[in-house]
């Protein structure tokens, strides 16, 4: 299991050079970016009119999770006590903060805008959310639509199992009564023995993303307020790889690293979070992610040779530590696992740039010749 301070560590780490090396490339003017290497193609060359592009680009709505997908992914949580929740961070933040909005006192409604915000994939306003039509009057107001017929964590776990995030009552930091969304858990071995400890939250008050024990203690009344939208989301057990686009360098960033997804979409430096993933594999083939801070490209692959290459180069660096940023659910001799679905790499010339897309109607269509992608066939295995 990872701890909070990892958790903190890896969030902070490599950040800020990706961030960097991103506004350098942005700094730089059409046409003025160097190629450092093969693989970034010697007529690489940034092209103005990305829009057709950017059209074809997965919709911001959450993936429905598909009921047989339900009992292997539960499966695979309690295997290892982590899951979290796939919802698309630019929608949450849009519903705001309470210091943001200057709302201090609205924080239950806040929770209740952020909850629903998730499950649907667009920005709710918390005002939706006052009982009495008032939220400067009646602030923190109930809600027909959370209930809050619980006090017991282990139903915050099983309504993260079954795709739908918590409000949960707890004191401490920003108030002595306060309320907190629930959207993922870790090192869960028993959901009757789950603490504060064990809750993944994001705080209404200033949005940040927080093991709740760092901020927080139970309330003295433990309420828990459980949605009934009907809504969910598509939990990944940690293992989800979100998908990123960033508007200055028209590229696509893959990760499998929550907190840098959600990192990046609050750090305004560009990055609009696609609400995409899928489920990558616990373990299988390493694909690996390399970053040029001069071109302000990452390209990911499994094939060490390709890596060992692309390092001795003038410009490429292991991203993410040199650690396997997901795993390509396949063996050694390219045996796809059982239901995996294929992941395709295509390649633009004239960006210079890689895209991966498990979409058949994406790959095909940006490989028509007005749009520039070169097909390259399948990258990797997906699971889910
Ligand atoms: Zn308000």
């Amino acid at each position: 299991m990872v701890s909070k301070a990892a958790l903190a560590v890896r969030a902070r780490k490599g950040l800020a050079p990706r961030i960097a090396g991103l506004l350098a490339a942005a700094a730089l003017s059409a046409g003025a970016l160097a190629p450092a290497t093969a693989l970034a193609a010697q007529e690489a060359q940034v092209v103005g009119d990305l829009a057709a592009f950017n059209v074809l680009t997965d919709s911001a709505a959450p993936i429905a999770r598909a009921d047989a997908q339900e009992a292997a992914s539960d499966a695979l949580a309690l295997d290892t006590g982590t899951l979290l929740l796939c919802y698309d961070p630019a929608a949450v933040a849009g519903v705001g903060t309470q210091v943001s909005t200057g709302h201090t006192s609205c924080c239950l409604a806040f929770c209740q805008a952020i909850g629903d915000s998730m499950l649907t994939g667009s920005a709710i306003s918390h005002t939706e959310y006052a009982y009495y039509g008032d939220c400067a009057s009646n602030p923190c107001a109930s809600y027909d639509g959370w209930e809050d017929d619980t006090t017991d964590l282990a139903d915050v776990i099983f309504e993260i199992d079954a795709g739908r995030p918590a409000v949960v009552h707890v004191a401490g930091y920003a108030s002595s009564s306060h309320w907190v969304v629930a959207y993922g858990y870790q090192g869960v071995a028993d959901p009757d023995e789950a603490t504060l400890d064990n809750l993944l939250v994001i705080d209404p008050w200033d949005g940040a993303l927080l093991v709740a024990s760092d901020r927080y203690s139970r309330h003295g009344d433990g309420v828990i307020r459980l949605s009934t939208s009907g809504g969910s989301v598509t939990p990944s057990n940690g293992l989800g790889v979100y998908r990123l686009y960033n508007e200055v360098t028209s590229e696509h960033l893959y990760t499998a690293d929550f907190n840098e997804y959600a990192s990046l979409v609050v750090s305004g430096a560009d990055w609009r979070g696609e609400g995409t993933c899928w489920t990558g594999a616990k373990d299988g083939v390493a694909v690996y992610r390399l970053y040029n801070s001069g071109l302000g490209l990452h390209h990911y692959t499994s094939d060490l040779y390709e890596m060992e290459v692309l390092v001795g180069q003038e410009g490429w660096v292991p991203d993410n530590d040199g650690l396997p940023i997901f795993y390509s659910a396949e063996d050694a001799w390219g045996n796809a696992a059982e239901g995996a679905s294929t992941v395709y790499r295509l390649y633009n010339p004239a960006l210079g740039q890689h895209h991966l897309t498990r979409d058949e109607n994406e790959y095909a269509t940006l490989a028509l010749e007005q749009y520039g992608w070169n097909q390259e066939g399948k990258a990797f295995y997906a699971l889910g």
